[in-house]
C-alpha cells in the first residue's frame, strides 16, 4: 500500500454536497484531484466535475482539499439570497455580456466554489440562476 492510499483511509469522510445533498468522493488520476458526486439536475455542482485544485499538481494536500470541501458556513441569507454554504461570503447574482447569468461572491482563495475558476455555472435566467444557488440540502 502506498502512503496516498493510507492516507486516503486516515481522513474523516467527505461531506455530501451543500447543494443537493449527493454522496462525494475523491477521484485522482495522474494529472489532478476531483471531487464528484452524482449531484441531482437541479445542483449548482451539477455537471461540473469539480476539481480541487485545479493546478494539476499531484502532490497536492488531501487532507485539505478534504477540509475545504467539508467547511460550512452558517446560513445567512441576505435580500434572499443564501452565502456561499462552504466559506460563508455574500454572493449575488451578476448578468454577463452575452445575457447569461452567474453567481459571483468574493470567496475564500481556498473555497471550492472559489476554484472552479473558470467552469462557474451559468445561468439563462436570472431565477434559474438563483433558484440554484440558493437550493440547500
Ligand atoms: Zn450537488
Ligand atoms: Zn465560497
Amino acid at each position: 500500500m502506498d502512503d496516498v492510499r493510507k492516507e486516503f483511509e486516515s481522513l474523516e469522510e467527505l461531506k455530501p454536497c451543500p447543494f443537493c445533498g449527493c454522496e462525494m468522493h475523491l477521484e485522482d488520476d495522474d494529472a489532478e484531484y476531483r471531487l464528484v458526486g452524482e449531484h441531482k439536475p437541479s445542483c449548482y455542482y451539477d455537471g461540473l466535475r469539480n476539481s480541487i485544485p485545479r493546478t494539476a499538481e499531484v502532490d497536492a494536500d488531501i487532507k485539505e482539499i478534504h477540509e475545504t470541501w467539508n467547511a460550512r458556513a452558517e446560513r445567512n441569507p441576505v435580500d434572499g439570497v443564501e452565502t456561499c454554504p462552504h466559506c460563508g461570503v455574500v454572493c449575488s447574482c451578476q448578468k454577463l455580456k452575452k445575457g447569461s447569468w452567474m453567481m459571483e461572491g468574493d470567496h475564500a482563495m481556498d473555497c471550492p466554489i472559489f476554484l472552479l475558476f473558470d467552469d462557474y455555472p451559468v445561468f439563462d435566467t436570472k431565477t434559474e440562476c438563483l433558484q440554484c444557488w440558493n437550493e440547500r440540502a
